[in-house]
């Protein structure tokens, strides 16, 4: 065996050594960070790789250097595919099920044609005999699918080594060297394998050595950063992963950085709003520039079409390492459900629950607030109490359900005959009550007629049978003057239900005021 065969069959073996050790210790360390496993198959495909290469070189005879060679593209068919999935994984890209299908099933034609390829001539169009430093090697002309290849083989590493280095303008400068080793780990067996296209290397291909000395890049990266155990790109995961929506602005309120949760909160935040001022892109939304703006905790509203979204918007400063503050985080913390829980509780807090109109609380609350308001200027201002008449009975003829079904009903008719300024409120069982500010006793009478009206003629349906009810009214009034410190509502209220009282003796059914 010539001299300097045997040497390169030893740089062979050794590259093997290298990528099998590198392998093995990724598959330990490293194997569940990004990039990690594709890592590990990627150094035993080259270790294989350069393995069954120095068997090929050692064979004397054509039909041995073929058989070796078919057993090589087991690995040189799959390890585009592998390096590129790395950088991918590494960079924290998902590709999409299809990309799986191309990535994996042009290798697989490419074994298929290859070990088929006496019968068609589709990877190689001749196959024969040649010398080189006096000892026998195959002389192999590429047919279409071997140029197939060959482009994917290049398609991969380029893709690769593109997001490596789209990745190097995401992460802070710390991390270049990482990234920049192992784009370059990438790109030299694409330099082996031009060594060996352009025919200097004599027929020798020396990309399997190529390949073996880019995983001591990828190796050196690893040992000495711990590449794939610390990766910057780790960080963009977390980064990226998280459901709170983060933006990181500069000490000029710059836009830095900004996470995918972020995107839906402000569609404004395109890939071009890097670098830009935030006050120019929030012009539109004045209460966020305001909270941004002010760097306080507050709670930011967004109206997305029928979606009301609520967020707690959070600030950290950045320091660096002289403490010196460089930038600012923004949290944009979804508290839509916890929100739309309290409105809830607040909502069951005020209204009762079989009628939905207000509680006894809430509308005593909200009519002492209405009159500090009337307060102001004076007005007048009326009271109206009802009750169903002989209501016991309907409960006893019909059932409690049904009782339920008339209060609802009356609720209802109430409701459709009020102001937006009313306060209307189930006072107690079946007692309804209602606030009427700026109404003269005059107006007060007439609304209650006409509900007393609406009441008994509304009809509710139990079990086919038509059931009618009818109330009790009893109305106050009085004139609260400007500047007034009493509140009116309790009088107001003492005597509505004397006049209710007074309308029941005469003969229910009926609209009684205190004369
Ligand atoms: P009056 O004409 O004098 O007002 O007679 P009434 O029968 O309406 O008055 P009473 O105070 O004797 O009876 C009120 C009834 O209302 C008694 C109670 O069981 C019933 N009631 C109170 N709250 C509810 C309720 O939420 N649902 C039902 N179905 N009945 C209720
Ligand atoms: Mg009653
Ligand atoms: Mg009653």
């Amino acid at each position: 065996m010539p001299h300097q065969l045997l040497l390169y069959i030893i740089a062979l073996i050794a590259g093997a050594s290298v990528s099998s050790f590198l392998g093995i210790y990724a598959f330990i360390k490293i194997r569940h960070a990004p990039g990690g496993k594709y890592f590990c198959a990627a150094a035993f495909l080259a270790a294989f790789f350069a393995l069954t290469y120095a068997f090929e070189l050692t064979s004397d005879t054509l039909e041995k250097i073929l058989f070796w060679v078919a057993v090589e593209y087991l690995a040189i068919a799959f390890l585009p595919a592998v390096t590129l999935l790395m950088c991918a994984d590494y960079a924290a890209r998902k590709p999409r099920k299809w990309m799986y299908a191309v990535l994996f099933g042009i290798p697989v034609i490419t074994v298929m044609l290859n070990w088929t390829n006496s019968y068609h001539h589709f990877y190689y169009t001749s196959v024969g005999l040649g010398r080189n430093m006096g000892h026998p090697v195959a002389r192999l002309e590429g047919g279409p699918w071997f140029w197939v290849q060959t482009v994917f083989l290049y398609f991969c590493v380029l893709a690769g080594a593109w997001i490596l280095l789209s990745q190097l303008k995401r992460v802070s400068s710390r991390f270049h060297i990482q990234i920049l080793m192992m784009g370059i780990g990438i790109l030299i067996p694409v330099a082996g394998t031009l060594f060996y296209l352009s025919g200097l290397s004599g027929g020798l291909d020396f990309g399997p050595v190529f390949m073996c000395a880019s995983f001591l890049f990828h190796g050196a990266a690893l040992l000495r950063f711990r590449m794939f155990d610390v990766v910057p790109v780790a960080r963009e995961t977390i980064f990226e992963s998280l459901e709170e929506g983060v933006l990181v602005l500069d000490q000029r309120e710059m836009i830095v950085d900004y996470n995918r949760a972020m995107k839906p909160l402000l569609p404004f935040l395109t890939d071009d709003a890097i670098g830009r001022p935030l006050k120019e892109i929030l012009g539109f939304d004045k209460q966020l520039a305001d909270i941004l703006q002010s760097g306080q905790e507050g709670d930011y509203k967004l109206i997305q079409g029928s979606r009301k979204l609520h967020f707690h918007i959070r600030f950290a400063s950045l320091l660096n390492k002289k403490k010196e503050p460089v930038g600012k985080i923004v949290m944009f913390i979804n508290i839509t459900e916890r929100v739309q829980m309290e409105e809830q509780l607040q909502k069951l807090a005020r209204t009762d629950g079989l009628t939905g109109l207000l509680n006894r609380t809430f509308f005593l609350e909200q009519a002492e607030a209405a009159c500090f308001g009337i307060k102001e200027k004076g007005d007048s201002v009326s009271l109206i109490m009802f009750d169903i008449d002989h209501f016991k009975q309907v409960n006893d003829t019909f059932g409690h359900e049904a009782g339920d079904l008339v209060l609802m009903k009356v609720a209802e008719t109430a409701r459709k005959s009020m102001r937006s300024q009313d306060l209307l409120a189930r006072y107690g069982g079946e007692e309804f009550i209602i606030f009427l500010p700026h109404t003269s006793l005059a107006d007060a009478n007439e609304r209650a007629e006409a509900l007393r009206t609406a009441i008994a003629e509304a009809t509710v349906y139990v079990e086919d049978k038509a059931l009618n009810v009818t109330s009790s009214f009893g109305i106050s009034q009085v004139w609260i003057e400007a500047g007034s410190i009493e509140s009116p509502v309790q009088m107001l209220m003492r005597e509505a239900d004397q006049a209710l009282y007074a309308a029941k003796r005469n003969g229910r059914n009926c609209v009684q005021t205190l004369s």
